[in-house]
């Protein structure tokens, strides 16, 4: 049987099925084509529900070797590719309509070394692998805040999370990476070999090369960590953020703390007064290994106002990670997200973050402020392909919601409230929770990068001459 897959101009090419089978012949994963590739029972489909399209082939690998094969193969044809880690894109990347995908989600492996305390981390892992095995060791990376986000995206895209503060982004604990690139060769990227490619995928995302295996510098983080959860009416968010701003200033690094906004459902086992209510969530964790201390210094988060429900408590450093997961359930939101870093949080911001938080369009979108800060702040804006270092603040609005119908009112909203914060903020994006609707996929690279675009574009110019690797938050080659 004869696949039809599409080149990136769009124009087709006929793989016969003899091409297919000597493709398989030494593949150690599935080759899969025609109704295989529309298989339901994926293990990491596309989180983003608003992204269904599916590959003409998709090539799911065990290994570097298959990756390796899948890229060559896909050259050899002049296919358009997709690649997926743990499909948590946010901006529907995480599939590629009629082309072909490259998937790495059986390739799931953590292996902890903890006596130099490194994790090697295979390409298609989701961050609760990673937690569950640093963890027998008392040992942590620090990774996002929803356990099925896949660890390659996250880090390569930079990766803000609960440990931030204390041990910097994800691709900051990078010390190596194996790496496909665009030609099919197998690269190692380090400070000292190939160490502009490793610069790149500090934060440059996908555009290199298809990451096989991270290795990650462990933390001693847990098995318990200071955990504060307090939720007051959304009506106060205006005061509760003021104060929360001034404690989040000047506390110590081991906590790192942010703001969701969201009406909570009715989800068993939590109290009445907070269902289908509108809340200010003042979250945070404290990683210090003296408990009480730690809850201690998280105190005045409890005390910003009049809580209606407080969870603060320590809690397993696995539970806090996965804390957040039953509101994100994978394919069943339609999601656009937008973010924009601030450099101050003066009172008349706060207010329009109010408002709009009051004015979400539906009851799961967020509104959510973020301290940045601490050992993101310790590395400079040129030294990793990851440029925003100094802003204290970032502002997100999440719009997730199930009914297409109100696609276009949900983007709207989005968009006029990005649009309304550049007011105060820098107008500079996070692409990780940057989605895309109907924008080029070069769209926000600019002011996203930065000044360390051109140095992008020159090592993309020399690992990808030809954007093989286009479907992601797109870097050109030069010329
Ligand atoms: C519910 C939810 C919570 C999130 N929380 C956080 C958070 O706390 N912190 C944060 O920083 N971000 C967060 N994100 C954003 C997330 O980091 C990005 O969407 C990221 O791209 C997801 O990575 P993935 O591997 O799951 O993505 P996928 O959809 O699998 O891939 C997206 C893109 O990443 C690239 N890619 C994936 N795997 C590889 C690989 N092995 N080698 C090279 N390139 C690859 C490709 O360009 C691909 O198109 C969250 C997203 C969601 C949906």
């Amino acid at each position: 049987m004869t696949v039809t897959a599409i080149r990136p101009d769009g124009s087709q090419e006929q793989l016969a099925e003899d091409i297919l089978q000597e493709l398989q012949a030494h593949f150690r994963g599935a080759v899969l084509a025609q109704e295989g590739a529309q298989d339901a029972t994926e293990p990491c489909p596309p989180w983003n529900a608003m992204f269904t399209d599916r590959p003409a082939l998709v090539t799911r690998c065990t290994g570097t070797a298959d990756v390796a094969d899948a890229v060559t193969f896909a050259r050899d044809h002049g296919l358009l590719v997709g690649i997926r880690g743990g499909g948590h894109s946010v901006a529907g990347l995480s599939t590629v309509s009629d082309g072909m995908l490259i998937d790495l989600s059986a390739m799931r492996g953590v292996q902890v070394d903890p006596v130099r305390r490194l994790a090697h981390v295979q390409g298609g892992a989701l961050l609760g692998d990673v937690d569950r095995e640093t963890q027998t060791f008392g040992l942590a990376v620090p990774l996002g805040r929803v356990s099925e986000t896949g660890v390659a995206g996250l880090t390569l895209g930079g990766g803000y999370g609960h440990l931030n503060a204390k041990y910097g982004l994800s691709c900051d604990n990078l010390v190596e990476a194996q790496v496909v690139t665009a030609d099919g060769r197998v690269l190692t990227a380090s400070a000292e070999e190939n160490p502009d490619l490793f610069w790149a995928l500090r934060g440059g995302g996908g555009n290199f090369g298809i990451v096989t295996s991270f290795t990650f510098r462990l933390h001693p983080v847990g098995p318990m960590v200071g955990f504060a959860g307090t939720f007051y009416p959304l009506a106060d968010l205006g005061e509760v953020e003021r104060r929360w701003r001034d404690y989040a200033l000047d506390a110590p690094r081991e906590v790192t703390t942010f703001i969701v906004t969201m009406t909570f459902p009715a989800a068993p086992g939590m109290p009445e007064v907070i269902h289908d209510r509108p809340v200010a969530i003042v979250g945070a964790v404290h990683c210090g290994s003296d408990i009480d201390a730690a809850m201690a210094e998280l105190q005045p988060l409890r005390e910003l106002g009049s809580p209606l429900f407080d969870m603060s408590q320590p809690m397993p450093y696995t539970a806090v990670q996965s804390a957040f997961d039953p509101f994100f359930p994978r394919r069943a939101l339609r999601a656009y997200w937008k973010s924009q870093y601030l450099e101050h949080l003066p009172d008349d911001a706060i207010d329009a973050i109010a408002a709009r938080a009051l004015d979400r369009p539906g009851p799961m979108s967020l509104v959510n402020t973020f301290r940045l800060g601490g050992a993101v702040h310790d590395v400079g804006a040129e030294e990793t392909a990851f440029p925003e270092r100094s802003a204290p603040f970032m502002v997100s609005f999440d719009s997730m919601w199930t009914d297409p119908a109100q696609d276009r009112a949900a983007v709207a909203w989005t968009r006029s409230a990005w649009d309304q914060m550049t007011t105060y903020g820098t107008g500079v994006p996070f692409l990780n929770f940057t989605s895309i609707a109907d924008e080029p996929l070069d769209a926000g690279v600019g002011s996203a990068f930065g000044r360390n675009l051109d140095r992008l574009r020159r090592i993309k110019t020399t690992y990808d001459p030809d954007n093989f690797f286009r479907l992601n938050n797109n870097v050109l080659p030069l010329g």
